[in-house]
């Protein structure tokens, strides 16, 4: 990926369907791009189920401000993060209509102190409603990843998001097939529990980049729920490979 010293890549992580696995993908890409010496961000525009906080470890508490009064991002593995995660608490939910919506996302991109960055990742929430096209409209996005399973119902509906963003004129950088495949840690045996291929094929189909597989494994979830994503906490998985090769790609 490029880097500039003063305009931060704006890339939105995108998916049709919830839980595909985006913003596992987001964090692991972050903390990715982190480690190869990018200055990142990350937005978790998910404003009414944020999950990036608990995946990067961030507690829910108010944020710093600069005396300037404005908001100072949590800091985690070396990623800058703003969340409605960390405005709320835990157990209460955003209960916000659609302009309140835009504008707290209008805040995350342009009120918060970010300092110099590289690359500010957009987690979206699943689907094509008011919160992607608000971020699509409102700011010159670099690009959106969509994040998929391989199975058909996830797929279908990623293309509507593909869609989407073509039609506001954000360009795809490419397709990320996430819990493709599954190894049995005692026989090896691999078995594909949402089938096999689909992000590839839908890539084609639309002319867009595939940029590569990410297999299912327990070890994803288990260092998601303890906020160390696993290309932190196992490096050398086949999930962290994937997911660090999927980040220099973008
Ligand atoms: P989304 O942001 O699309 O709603 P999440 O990132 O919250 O999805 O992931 C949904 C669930 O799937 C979480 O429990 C997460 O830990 C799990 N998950 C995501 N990717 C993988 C993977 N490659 N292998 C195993 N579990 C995964």
């Amino acid at each position: 990926m490029t880097t500039t010293e003063t305009t931060p890549r704006l890339i939105a992580i995108s998916s049709g369907k919830g839980g595909v696995g985006k913003s596992t993908v987001t964090a692991n890409i972050a903390v990715a791009m982190a480690q190869a010496g990018l200055r990142v961000g990350v937005v978790d525009a998910d404003i009414y189920g944020p999950s990036i906080p608990g995946m990067l470890g961030i507690a829910s508490a108010p944020p710093a401000m600069t005396p300037e009064g404005r908001v100072i991002p949590a800091r985690a593995h070396g990623v800058r993060v703003i969340s409605m995660g960390m405005l709320t608490d835990d157990d209460r939910p955003a209960i916000l209509r659609g302009p309140m919506v835009s504008k707290y996302l209008q805040m995350f991109v342009r009120q918060v102190d970010w300092g110099p960055l590289d690359v500010l990742l957009l987690d979206l929430p699943p689907g094509t409603g008011d919160i992607q096209l608000t971020l699509a409209q409102a700011f010159p996005l670099s690009g959106a990843v969509v994040v998929s399973t391989p199975q058909d119902v996830s797929l279908k509906i990623a293309r509507r998001g593909l869609r989407m963003m073509e039609q506001v004129n954000v360009p795809i950088l490419g397709v990320v097939e996430n819990m493709s495949g599954f190894t049995c840690p005692s026989c090896g045996t691999v078995t594909h529990i949402f089938h096999q291929g689909g992000g590839e094929r839908v890539a084609a189909e639309l002319g867009v980049p595939f940029l590569g597989r990410i297999p299912l494994d327990p070890s994803v979830v288990d260092c998601g729920d303890a906020g160390r994503p696993v290309v932190l906490t196992a490096p050398d998985s086949p999930a962290a490979t994937a997911c660090r090769d999927i980040a220099t790609k973008i």
